[in-house]
């Protein structure tokens, strides 16, 4: 039987999965998770999802104005995905804030020799303390990162304090499947496949056993929806993609 709870800003534990640990232990598993996932993370996406990943990111980028942001950060940014496709669609350099070195090195390697480097800029730092000003940002982009921080609602709080008046908060997030029978045929997928081929790929059973549980401790469409509210987000909105898999949220600073 799975926890029910997501972390709680007011205890000093956290879930780690369904495990709940130390809140300040948190911070350095995840980072466990990702150093071991780094070198694979990239294949393992698309063996995951059959590719599915590609598309939900396309739609999710498509939502940010095209030629209007100039300054935008892709939090939680890891090997640069959601960064290559902003760029092409908005034309302006991108900042890539992840916490891990392991996946902004692996990410900068890819980039490079695909010859995407140029306009993306590489920045380790942590969600809940973003490296950057008050309202200096216009866009900020958080694609399968949000689940993984500690304290989610201190990461929307620091994510508003970072946008400028009128600037987009987007958050691309594995959600709350919406169709009992498909729900239950992707539990069983989920536990019983992704840690599978997390073992023959990546050699890591455990780290994929991590974000299958991950994902079911994430809060639901609209408990994510109220929590951007209380940080302040206006005009908050989710959309889901592949009947809740993942869910679009998206708010603005106004
Ligand atoms: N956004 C990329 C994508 O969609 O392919 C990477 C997503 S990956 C599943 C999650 C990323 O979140 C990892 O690179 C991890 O290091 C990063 N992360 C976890 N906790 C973080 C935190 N507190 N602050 C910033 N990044 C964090």
């Amino acid at each position: 039987m799975q926890p029910k709870t997501q972390d709680s800003t007011e205890n000093s534990s956290a879930s780690f999965g369904f495990r709940t640990v130390e809140r300040d232990s948190k911070e350095g598993l995840v980072r466990g998770v990702f150093s071991s996932v780094a070198g694979n993370y990239d294949i393992m996406n698309d063996l995951m999802s059959g590719g599915l990943h590609r598309l939900w990111k396309n739609d999710f980028v498509r939502r940010v104005h095209a030629n209007t942001a100039s300054n935008i950060l892709d939090l939680a940014g890891g090997t640069g995905d959601i960064a290559v496709r902003l760029k092409a669609r908005t034309g302006a350099p991108v900042t890539i804030c992840d916490i891990n070195h392991d996946m902004l090195k692996a990410g900068w390697a890819r980039q490079f020799d695909s010859g995407e480097a140029e306009g993306l800029r590489w920045v380790c730092g942590n969600a809940e303390h973003l490296p950057v000003a008050d309202q200096s940002l216009d866009v900020i982009t958080i694609a399968f990162g949000l689940r993984n921080v500690t304290n989610i609602q201190q990461a929307l709080n620091d994510a508003y304090r970072a946008l400028k008046p009128g600037g987009h908060f987007l958050c691309l997030e594995f959600s709350k499947v919406s169709i009992p029978l498909l729900a239950k045929l992707y539990d069983s997928y989920s536990f019983h496949v992704i840690p599978k081929i997390g073992e023959w790929v990546a050699k890591d059973k455990d780290s994929y056993q991590y974000l299958v549980e991950s994902i079911r401790m994430f809060p639901p469409q609209k408990e994510l929806a109220a929590m951007m509210q209380k940080a302040g987000f206006g005009r908050v909105r989710y959309d889901n993609l592949t009947f809740g898999t993942v869910a679009i949220h998206q708010g603005w600073r106004i």
